[in-house]
């Protein structure tokens, strides 16, 4: 809830409306209860813990990364659902990747988080709760947030964008929308809609192939948004926001790594700023696909032509850091808990 919304809500309890307030300002420092709202009354302390509830998510899992510091957690959320949330440390400030569904319908043919399919949408407070939480137990300042973790947040846009604004607002986090990021794999409604908005966050597009035939065989959405309507969409994003997008690129062996296909992105972003972001491919124990060994080589093509582009660093390799993979670990190990019994 807004602190209007909260307001509204202590109201009807006969309560005065400046402990919305104070209840927001509670809630964003991450507390886990009503009872450590310190200037709060204690008898209205219990009045809420008898109507509402602070915290839906507990922590099911916590990794370590010994080589660069990435935390994962892997949370339990109030319907026995595990998402996962991810804590990386850049020199120009720590960054929360969150989750925005549980599980995910796009069904990528590389991606670990939609193997089991899409189970349910997140609420904005389970949202904004992965990065509360995150910063309350590792200690880390939060100046960045990634909308790249487990779903596609424009399959869930309405739960996303009161997530931004509950984020943004001053008395909460105050995470300015230039250091927010929000990745979708290219669903063009909702891209439109973002547009109209005009947010300055960035937008990264997961486009993994330039051409139709490629991209509708490792990417189901393009054969309900195809590549060149996305493009479409791109252009016009950039004209209305006068953002520059950032385009991902998972590199795979054989499939999206050849020299025409660096030539096709470079012909079809002229006209706009973009940037491509080359991801070393993570291997998928699921899946046949294998990375790709010309990830430089793709990279001085683009670079050639005048097109920024950049390899991604890869963090937490150690602790399955990845989209998916840790909460894919544990439903195999409820499964075969289940088995047991
Ligand atoms: N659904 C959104 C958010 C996920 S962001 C989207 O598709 O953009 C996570 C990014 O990691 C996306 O670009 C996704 O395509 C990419 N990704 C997924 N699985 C991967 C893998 N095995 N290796 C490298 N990148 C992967």
């Amino acid at each position: 809830m807004t602190p209007e919304e909260l307001s509204a809500a202590l109201r009807e309890l006969g309560e005065p409306a400046f402990r919305g307030k104070q209840v927001f300002t509670w809630l964003h420092r991450g507390v886990r209860s009503f009872d450590e709202m310190s200037d709060i009354p204690k008898p209205l302390r219990a009045k809420l813990a008898g109507e509402y509830q602070v915290a839906g998510l507990t922590a099911e899992r916590k990794q370590v990364s010994r080589t660069d510091g990435t935390v994962k957690y892997l949370w339990r959320l109030q319907d026995g659902n595990c998402i996962e949330t991810v804590l990386m440390r850049y020199h120009h400030g720590n960054t929360v990747c969150i989750s925005s569904q549980v599980g995910c319908r796009m069904g990528c043919a590389f991606c670990a988080s939609t193997l089991g399919g899409r189970v349910r949408n997140l609420m904005p407070g389970e949202m904004v709760e992965q990065v509360l939480f995150t910063r309350a137990d590792s200690g880390a300042e939060v100046s960045n947030i990634v909308l790249m973790g487990i779903g596609e947040p424009m399959d869930n846009l309405d739960n996303v964008l009161k997530f931004l604004e509950l984020v943004n607002h001053p008395m909460g986090m105050n995470i300015g929308m230039r250091h927010i990021s929000l990745s979708t794999c290219g669903l063009i409604p909702g891209i439109r809609r973002l547009a109209e908005l005009e947010l300055q966050l960035t937008l990264s597009v997961s486009l993994h192939a330039p051409d139709g035939e490629t991209r509708s065989r490792i990417m189901p959405v393009n054969r309900a948004w195809d590549v060149d309507a996305l493009f479409a969409a791109c252009h016009d994003y950039f004209a209305r926001t006068g953002r520059r997008i950032s385009f991902e690129y998972a590199m795979i062996d054989g499939v999206n790594d050849a020299d025409w296909q660096a030539d096709l992105i470079v012909k079809k972003l002229r006209g706009m700023p973009g940037h491509v972001n080359l991801i070393p491919l993570n291997d998928v124990a699921e899946s046949p696909l294998k990375p790709s060994r010309r990830v430089r080589q793709f990279q001085q093509r683009l670079e050639r032509q005048g097109i920024a582009a950049t390899v991604r660093r890869s963090l937490g390799g150690d602790i399955d850091a990845s989209c998916g993979q840790l909460r894919r670990r544990e439903m195999e190990r409820e499964r075969e808990e289940r088995k047991l019994c």
